[in-house]
């Protein structure tokens, strides 16, 4: 099912849809944009390439609250607090982000051990994924293409989006995004020239050029496994790193989490926060020792983490190339050519 509506009438269909649920939808703000609870229809604004920090939060919030207690009272009077969740709309997201979603199910429900608020917050939402403008230069930290994610990738969203000239098109990609495109009565049908522009436009994706290497998943886990050791590349790649965390908070597939208690006269809270292998302490012990107290070791997790160990157990590269890290890493280390430096390792001199 293919339907459209005009971009200047977008404020209607987000009025809808705040009305069977929460809308969650890129807003400009100062710094740039981020997707955002929508309370006003107009706030929604399509003239994005991406989002500053990646749409995971609306899945896994920076802070969540899991439990609320008395201080001095038994433990059964703590109370777990509920999700109560409304139908999401997770509206705009970009083909790599979209796959991210895939990548975090692995490690949030699909080892055994389900993460319920993350299962439960993906059941509720339907997923709006929408392609980049083809027109455009891709952004030049972007590097989705090497990891065979195409700019126009309508997989794993539940209706994909198009833009065609003042037009938005909607295709339902999953029953969830067909139902949903059958109750959105504001659409109008698309034409058959619409439905060859959608096609066309998927396809041209799979040819939109970002940066490129070639990396097989395989061949790159052990390649970083034999440069493991290899102090003087570590850091000779981490030399500037500040260990601020960034790249970890705007990454769509970083997901380490601390939990801690914050209790505030007799009142207590048990309370999820993310957390980053880039952080000093993210791995200092109650005994005090650290085992990664250098920064090297530290830039050393993040990339193996990615590119290394997740394909050994699960598989996948757990990257999306959307390039974030690289573009609000403030001393501008740059993982794509970590990657390929990596690959070429082999003429630095083992310590
Ligand atoms: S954003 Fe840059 S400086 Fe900050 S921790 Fe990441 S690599 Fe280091
Ligand atoms: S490591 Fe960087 S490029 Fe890869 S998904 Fe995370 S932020 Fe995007």
């Amino acid at each position: 099912m293919l339907k459209k509506t005009a971009i200047n009438k977008i404020s209607e269909l987000a009025a809808v849809l705040m009305e069977k649920g929460t809308l969650l939808a890129p807003v400009k703000e100062a710094a740039g944009f981020n997707f955002r609870e929508i309370s006003d229809a107009g706030q929604v604004n399509l003239h994005f390439h991406n989002t500053i920090i990646s749409p995971k939060s609306a899945f896994f919030p920076q802070m969540e609250d899991f439990v609320r207690y008395q201080t001095g009272k038994s433990i059964l009077e703590a109370a777990p607090v509920e999700l109560n969740l409304k139908p999401v709309f997770l509206f705009g997201v970009r083909p790599c982000d979209v796959k991210s979603f895939e990548i975090m199910d692995i490690h949030f429900s699909g080892t055994g051990a389900v993460d319920p608020y993350w299962k439960k917050r993906r059941e509720a939402a339907t997923i709006f994924g929408h392609a980049f403008d083809l027109n455009e230069a891709a952004d030049p930290a972007e590097f989705y293409h090497t990891l065979g994610i195409g700019a126009a990738d309508p997989q794993g969203s539940d209706i994909f989006m198009v833009t065609k000239d003042n037009d938005l098109l909607f295709k339902s990609i999953t029953p969830k995004g067909k139902k949903l495109l059958e109750e959105l009565t504001m659409l109008t049908e698309a034409s058959a020239g619409d439905r060859k522009y959608f096609e066309d436009y998927i396809a041209r994706g799979h040819d939109y050029k970002t940066r490129f290497a070639s990396v097989e998943p395989k061949a790159i886990a052990t390649e970083f496994e034999s440069i493991f050791d290899n102090r003087e590349f570590w850091k000779n790649v981490s030399n500037a790193c500040l260990s601020c965390g960034v790249c970890t908070f705007v990454c769509p597939t970083c997901y380490c989490f601390d939990i801690c208690d914050e209790t505030l006269f007799n009142k207590g809270t048990r309370r999820r926060v993310w957390d980053a292998c880039m952080f000093t302490d993210f791995t200092l012990e109650a005994s005090g020792h650290n085992p990664r107290t250098n920064v090297y070791q530290r830039l050393r997790q993040k990339i193996c983490h990615k590119y290394s160990f997740s394909i050994r157990k699960y598989g996948v590269i757990s990257c999306v190339g959307c390039g974030r890290c690289t573009r609000y890493c403030p001393v501008n280390i740059d993982i794509f050519s970590i990657v390929e430096q990596a690959v070429k390792a082999k003429w630095y001199k083992r310590l």
